[in-house]
C-alpha cells in the first residue's frame, strides 16, 4: 500500500500483489511482516515503481478474465518480459505458464513467460486439497509444510527452468516449484501457512535484482 502520504518510500522494497481475486491479502500480510512495502495492483499504472510482483492463488480463469477486462493482460506481459522478479503461486503459476492443459473451453488468457506446461487441476479431482512436507527453498534448511488446494502441477519444463521442489504425482514425480531467471512459481500456497521462508526467498531474489 502507498504510505499515508500517498507516495511509496523508495528506500524500501516495494512488492506489488495482483489483487483482482484470490489470496492477495495473505501475501500482503507476509510481505509486510518481512518489512517490505506492498501495493495492491488493480490498474496498469500501479505496476510502475514496483521491485517485484506476486500473482496469487485463487481461480486463474476468473483472474485472467478480470485482468483482460481491466486492461491488465498486456501490461502484465510487458512487466514479465522486462525481466523483473515475479512470483506466481497456484493460479498465479498457471497465469505465468506458457502452456496450460485442462483449461476451460475457449481457453483462458495467460500472461506467460515461464517455459512450462502446467496441468491446471492436476491434483484437483481425487485430492482437492492436501498438505505435505517439501524441501525448503534454501537447500539444507529444514523442510517446509506445503498446502495444495485444487493445485496445478508442472508436467513439462524447458531448458531454462530450474526445478526447486517435486512431489509424487499420479505415478510420476511432478515439479511444484520452479524458477527461470527472475520468475519463480509454486503450485502450493506458502501464504496460507505461518512459515515465511518462501516469501523471504522471493524478497531476497528481488533485493538481489534477480
Ligand atoms: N486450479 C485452480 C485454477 O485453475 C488454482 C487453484 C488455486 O489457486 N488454489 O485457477
Amino acid at each position: 500500500m502507498p504510505s499515508p502520504r500517498g507516495r511509496t518510500d523508495r528506500t524500501m522494497t516495494t512488492i506489488g500483489i495482483l489483487a483482482l481475486q484470490g489470496a492477495f491479502l495473505e501475501h500482503e500480510a507476509m510481505m509486510r511482516r518481512l518489512g517490505a512495502q506492498t501495493v495492491q495492483v488493480r490498474k496498469p499504472q500501479q505496476l510502475a515503481g514496483l521491485d517485484g510482483l506476486i500473482l496469487p492463488g485463487g481461480e486463474s480463469t476468473t483472474m485472467g478474465l478480470v485482468a483482460e477486462r481491466w486492461g491488465l493482460v498486456e501490461p502484465l506481459r510487458a512487466w514479465v518480459r522486462s525481466g523483473r522478479p515475479v512470483w506466481g503461486t497456484c493460479a498465479g503459476l498457471i497465469l505465468l505458464a506458457e502452456r496450460a492443459t485442462g483449461q476451460k473451453a475457449g481457453g483462458q488468457p495467460l500472461i506467460g513467460g515461464l517455459d512450462v506446461t502446467v496441468s491446471r487441476n492436476y491434483f484437483g479431482r481425487q485430492n482437492e486439497s492436501f498438505e505435505t512436507s517439501l524441501v525448503a527453498p534454501v537447500p539444507g534448511d529444514p523442510p517446509v509444510r506445503a498446502v495444495f488446494i485444487r493445485a496445478p502441477a508442472i508436467v513439462e519444463s524447458g531448458e531454462q527452468v530450474t526445478v526447486l521442489a517435486t512431489v509424487a504425482g499420479h505415478g510420476e514425480e511432478v515439479a511444484v516449484a520452479v524458477s527461470q531467471g527472475a520468475l519463480l512459481a509454486t503450485a502450493f500456497h506458502p501464504e496460507l501457512t505461518a512459515d515465511l521462508r518462501w516469501h523471504a526467498f522471493f524478497l531476497e531474489r528481488v533485493r538481489a535484482g534477480a
